[in-house]
């Protein structure tokens, strides 16, 4: 008898636990829709330009690799304040924002969810029905009771957005919500700009803590547009966190770079925060690494290499725009006679393709086409080689 001899075996990770069955399908047509990325349309991950010219510089006078502080680069934490807030956002400049390096968005969501864990530990926490898979275990992980607001409506094929609005209304004082920023991982539907007023308003008049996981941003309308919410955030009054990811917009999902901003009543207020988030962050994982940080700044703060992430960035945006466009149309070419036209109205790199479970595994087991039993597909994985096959398999199983 070990310590261990008793330890169950965990659910595979359903993502990853796709992929694994992925790589050892045999057929040759084989297309991997199920997972998280953006791919080129030669279906290779990039390495973006200002990424590569970002990392020559450091090369061409390397630097020894100390410790970083424990809430990371300070020109990274500045330069995601502004990208986050707006340069010329009042709160940054009062020095009401407390922003942290994280490993990810997930790090940024974990840092958060600790600190508040702390700060309200009856709290709840609410999450989108559906949501992005971790975002439950994450904030029960951390000690929280997850429940969820209504959000998708398979009827409807869009929000529910009464019922979202009820149940916030409904939620005792103190409840975390988390919230997609923009690009709502895992359906494509975002709320509109004239909801987002009202779910504010819900926040405030209900005193809750509004979580923003800004996964996506720059993915869906714009670097600007995707942000503007948190701007309404802002206006409000209200303080908030927001959790950063740069793993999709910089195409730099292996170096884990992320942040969590924490927007306080004032500049002291702020003070205590960022101490509580450094506590967090010390006792999980010291301190952040130096390498995806560095690049992010250096792209942010010099002019040709932010002109260039953002021209890249917007290529990203407007292929998967064209592979949205393109798959209405190839679905109907290829004999789908109901209306699939709801896939140009969702944004950002996921579709809820409205396809059932067991049309699902058929798309799998026959085809090789793979996505979530939940009907989620990565359209950032469709390219023009792939597409047609996609299409025609989708026609055959629906
Ligand atoms: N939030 C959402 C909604 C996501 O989709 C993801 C990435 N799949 C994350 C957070 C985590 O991002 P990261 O890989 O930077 O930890």
């Amino acid at each position: 008898m070990s310590l261990f001899s008793a330890v169950e075996l965990a659910p595979r990770d359903p993502i990853l636990g796709l992929n694994e069955q992925f790589n050892a399908d045999t057929n040759l047509n084989k297309v991997n829709l199920g997972v998280g990325v953006y791919y080129d349309d030669q279906g290779k991950l990039p390495l973006l330009e200002c990424v590569l010219k970002a990392e020559q510089q450091m090369m061409s006078s390397p630097k020894p690799r100390g410790y970083l502080p424990i809430d990371g680069i300070a020109a990274y934490d500045r330069a995601v304040q502004n990208l986050v807030f707006g340069e010329a956002s009042p709160a940054v400049k009062e020095g009401r924002v407390a922003t942290v390096q994280t490993l990810g968005g997930t790090g940024g969501l974990k840092v958060g969810a600790d600190f508040l864990k702390k700060i309200n530990p009856s709290a709840k926490v609410l999450i989108s029905d559906p949501s992005w898979e971790n975002h439950r275990a994450l904030f029960s992980q951390a000690g929280f009771p997850v429940e969820t607001y209504p959000y998708y409506d398979a009827q409807l094929r869009g929000i529910n957005f009464e019922g979202m609005l009820a149940a916030l209304r409904g939620a005792p004082e103190g409840t975390v919500v988390v919230l997609h920023a923009c690009c709502h991982n895992p359906t494509g539907y975002d709320i509109t700009p004239a909801q987002w007023d009202e779910v504010v308003a819900a926040c405030q008049s209900r005193k809750l803590v509004p979580f923003l996981d800004m996964a996506y941003q720059g993915f869906g309308h714009g670097i600007e547009e995707d942000g503007a919410v948190v701007g309404k955030f802002v206006a409000s009054g209200l303080t908030f966190l927001v959790a950063t990811s740069f793993s999709k917009s910089f195409s730099l999902y292996g170096e884990r770079v992320g942040a969590l901003s924490v927007l306080c009543q004032g500049k002291d207020e702020a003070a205590r925060v960022l101490s509580q988030l450094k506590i967090a962050i010390r006792t999980n994982y010291s301190n952040p690494p130096i390498h995806g940080a560095t690049v992010v700044t250096m792209v942010l703060t010099t002019p040709e290499l932010r002109a260039l992430w953002e021209r890249e960035l917007g290529e990203m945006r407007l292929r998967i725009k064209q592979m949205r466009l393109a798959l209405v149309e190839k679905l109907k070419a290829a004999g789908v006679k109901q209306d699939m036209t709801f896939i140009t109205e969702q944004i950002g790199m996921f579709s809820y393709s409205g396809l059932s479970k067991d049309q699902m595994v058929r798309l799998r087991e026959e085809f090789g086409v793979y996505g979530t039993d939940s009907g989620r597909m990565c359209v950032a994985a469709l390219n023009s080689r792939n597409i047609d096959y996609v299409c025609e398999s989708i026609a055959k199983v629906l």
